[in-house]
Parts: structure tokens; sequence; C-alpha cells
């Protein structure tokens, strides 16, 4: 039997559970990967992300390539592109693993629709998540909206029933030569970007995750708070692409903790965030309205400002704030952020500058390697208080405060600010009240105190208007 995999975000040959699926069955197979004209169209300007996920491709394509094997990338609508290559192939089989997001279910409901037309099997799996939205669910029946009674549910069944991996696939020989050249990928502004991004993959992925269970997992529950140092895994681009597999990462992090217990607090709160992901995840599977508003939805009545100066100084990390503006400095650098960081500029940006979180939304979309909706959203809308489970509105971070608490010797910021060179300790934060040489670094755009005060305005307002922006809406 001739079989097609169509990857998307499983970009790996190991512990692929779709993969596994079709090479169990298949004679032949083309594994297809299809850049998607419209997800193209919608990410156009994210080069980081294209930049990783070409160099995800290219390790895909090695290991096929050893395996005996090629992968076949085409371009175009894969409402299209599927069955005609089903067609041109005689493919009976089409496998691929599920996404949650609203624009993946309905374009994979049409490529399914038109496979079955033209009588091919389609076979999905679930790869991505360890449990999808609808397999974690409250006694009612109904779908979590608050992340701790949904952890204790997660790990409740994980501890009753650990998923599977599927046995290391043996690959079937390609189908046939690929219809024409592969396309250039990514474009030419894409190639002038500089940022500098991990090299994408399996291995570089596997040895990361070596690396952060032999070290700084032992300590991740106190340094992962800590972005001067590498306390955090940095797997989040591998995890996006699913160049590693979150089963892989669960149990060898369980093991680790059962191994070792001197390293269990650390590891079960890494675990912890993996289950954030998934929480992210089906919240968008169970409310993909919130890639539009506020998951409250009294919160959409929020007033906000509309202020092009403020937004740019934020983006280019010139706000005056040391830790804000290292944050958005080292995202342009690297496609990466620290979660720390992450929740303290998008407090800002929301709370001391008023500008909607769907602007910083956006731009963390193109300039994040890691870059997930789910993810993303379910951030920006946690640090604007709009979200599921969100910081309350009227715990305001003060970004000098957090600074100094979480960056204690004025490392982080002096990596990433050179005007603040030669400014040790805490003393980098407060950078207005310095010597004169750390006058090259702009004045504060805004006064924090003032501006939380404007903020508590705001969302009270909102709370009286609705009585209940508490609830979802
Ligand atoms: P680790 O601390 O090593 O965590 C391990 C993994 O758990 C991460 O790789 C990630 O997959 C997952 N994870 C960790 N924290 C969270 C979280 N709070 N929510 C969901 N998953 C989590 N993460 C993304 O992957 N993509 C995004 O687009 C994204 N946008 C964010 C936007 C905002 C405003 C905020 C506050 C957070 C965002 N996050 C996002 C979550 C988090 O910041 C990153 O996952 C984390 O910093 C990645 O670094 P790491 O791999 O070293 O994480």
């Amino acid at each position: 039997m001739h079989a097609i995999h169509w990857f998307r975000n499983d970009l790996r040959i190991d512990d692929n559970t779709a993969l596994a699926d079709a090479c169990r069955r298949a004679d032949a197979l083309a594994p297809v990967f299809v850049l998607d004209d419209v997800l193209l169209g919608q990410h156009r300007e994210a080069h980081p992300r294209l930049r990783f996920l070409h160099s995800c491709l290219d390790d895909l394509a090695a290991e096929f390539e050893s395996a005996g094997s090629r992968l076949i990338v085409v371009r175009g609508a894969p409402q299209r592109c599927l069955p005609a290559l089903a067609r041109a192939w005689k493919a009976s089989l089409v496998t691929w693993n599920r996404d949650y997001g609203p624009y993946a279910k309905c374009r994979d409901r049409a490529v399914r629709d038109a496979l079955e037309q033209d009588g091919v099997e389609v076979r999905t799996c679930k790869d991505g998540v360890i449990f999808e939205g609808g397999e974690i669910r409250t006694a009612q029946g109904g779908a979590y909206t608050v992340y701790t009674p949904y952890r204790r549910a997660w790990w409740g069944r994980y501890r009753a029933a650990p998923p599977c991996s599927p046995p290391q696939p043996r690959i079937p020989p390609c189908i046939a030569a690929p219809p024409g050249d592969p396309p250039p990928l990514p474009g030419g502004d894409a190639r002038a970007d500089t940022t500098m991004i991990p090299q994408g993959g399996a291995g570089p992925a596997r040895r990361r995750l070596d690396a952060f269970l032999g070290g700084a997992a032992h300590r991740y529950h106190v340094d992962r708070n800590l972005p001067a140092i590498a306390g955090t895994s940095r797997l989040s681009p591998y995890l996006r692409f699913g160049a590693i597999s979150i089963r892989e990462c669960v149990r060898t992090g369980l093991a680790l903790a059962t191994a070792e217990p001197g390293a269990g607090r650390g590891v079960t709160a890494w675990l912890d965030e993996l289950v954030w992901r998934e929480f992210y995840r089906a919240i968008l599977d169970t409310h993909p309205r919130v890639l539009a508003g506020a998951f409250r939805a009294a919160y959409d009545a929020l007033e906000w400002d509309d202020d092009a100066d403020r937004l740019q100084a934020w983006q280019a990390g010139m706000t005056g704030y040391p830790i804000v503006d290292a944050g958005m400095r080292e995202l342009a650098a690297t496609g990466w952020m620290h979660n720390r960081v992450r929740m303290i500029v998008a407090s800002f940006l929301t709370k001391d500058l008023h500008i909607d979180w769907r602007a910083g939304e956006r731009w963390f979309m193109r300039r994040l390697v890691d870059g997930d909706p789910a993810s993303n959203n379910g951030g920006w809308q946690w640090a604007a208080s709009t979200g599921t489970d969100a910081q309350p509105f009227f715990r305001i971070f003060n970004p000098t405060l957090q600074g100094e608490r979480f960056d204690p010797a004025g490392e982080y910021v002096r990596r990433w600010i050179p005007e603040l060179e030669g400014m040790r300790g805490k003393a980098a934060h407060r950078p207005w009240a310095g010597p004169p040489e750390s006058r090259a670094y702009p004045a504060p755009v805004v006064d924090h105190r003032r501006e939380r005060l404007v903020a508590l305005a705001r969302y009270r307002a909102v709370l009286g208007a609705s009585g209940n922006a508490g609830q979802a809406g």
C-alpha cells in the first residue's frame, strides 16, 4: 500500500504517532511537508520562526535521507496539494497528527473531505500533547478553565495510564520522485534576518533535553525566575515544531525525579510547565474565540490607548525601564525571551502603557522563535488579567522592583543594554538616579506609580459596568 504522512508540527521521526502508524501499514511512503500559503501569509514577517522551521526541515530531510528515503516539501493549499499528490502517487492512506487551533481544524476538515471523496483513507493521531482538551474534564463533564484543578486532573489521569510511545518505525522506501524542485524557503527577507536563532531539529532538541535534565533541572524551582542564568530548558521552539516528543520529555523527567530524589522539586516544577502548555492548548481547542477577544468577555470593554510612539519604544527596548528593555532587546537579538521577563514586558505594555494586549501578542508572534498561538495568547491574556486563570488586575508588576528582585546583580540588564555598563547591582535598575554616563539610556517613558493608578481605574470601570467581569463570558 502507498501512504503519505503529512508533517506539520511534528518534525521528527522518533516517537511520532501518525508517522509510525503510516510506516507500519505502508509498503511505500511519501513523507510530505506543505508550505501552507495561508500560514506563510499570516506569518510572513515572523522571520526568526520561519528560519527555525527551515532548520528543522533540513534536519528532518537529512534523517530521511539516512533512512534511505526523502522528505518532500511542496508549497500551496493543503486541501489541493494533498489530494493531487495522493492521486499522482496512488496513495490509499494519508496520516497526520492533530492540531488544535481553529485554522488548523478547519483546514484539516477540508483536507479530509477532499481525500475521502477520492476514496483515500485518512488517519489522524494525538501526538503533540499528552491529553487533548476533551480528555481532561470536570466532574460535570465540562472543560477546565482554571489551571490548578486542571493540573490535578491531568496528573491523576497520567499516573493512572501513562501514554505509550510507538515503536521505532522502519521507514518504507519513498513512493516517487518529488514533483519538481522543492520550493525555496525561507523568502528573501527572512534570509536577511540576523536573529541568533538556535539550530533546529531532533538531534539538537534531544541534546538540550539531556543537558537540562543532567544539570539545571535540579534547581529549576529556584532558578527558573532568574533571567541572568540558564536555568530553564530552552526547549520551547523544539516543542513548538515537534522536534522533540512531549511524551519523551515527561517520561524522562519523571524517570529522573524517581532516580534522583534530590532533583524531584525542580523536575516537578518543570513538568508542571509542560502541563501549562497543554492547558492553553485545551483552552484554545474549547474556546477558539480567545484569539479574537478576552476570555472574560466583559474585559473587551477595557479602554486602551492607541499610542504608536509608546508601542514603538516598547518594541525597540527604549522605554527607560531596564528589565523591560533588556527583555525586548533579548527578543530582538535571539527570538526568545525568559518567561519571567515575558510576564514583566507584557504587564508593562498593558498596564503601564495601556496598549491593547493584542498588539503585544502580534509583536511576539512576529519575533518569537517559539511563537505559538495557544501559549502566546494564554500568556498575554494572563498578563493583561483578561484570561482564564489570569493575574488579578490589581496585582500590577512594578518593573523596577521586579528587576531588583529577579536580577539583583543587574547582570541580565547589563548583558542586553550596553548603555548600563558600569552600573553595578540594583543600581542598574534605576539608571535615572545614576551617574551622568548612564544618561545615554532613555529616561522612563512613563511614571509607573501614576500609570498604575490609571490602569486600576480602567479595570475597575469595567468591573463596575459589568458587575461580573470575573466570570467567563
Ligand atoms: P521551560 O521553563 O524550560 O519550560 C518547559 C516548556 O514548558 C517550555 O518549553 C514550554 O513549552 C512550556 N511552558 C513553560 N512555561 C509555559 C507557560 N507559561 N505557558 C505555556 N507553556 C509553557 N511559550 C511558548 O512556547 N510560545 C509562546 O508563544 C509563548 N508566549 C508567551 C507570551 C507571554 C506574554 C508569556 C508570559 C509567556 C509565553 N510563553 C510562550 C510561555 C513561556 O514564557 C515559554 O514557554 C518559556 O519561556 C520557554 O522557555 P523554556 O523552553 O526554557 O521553558
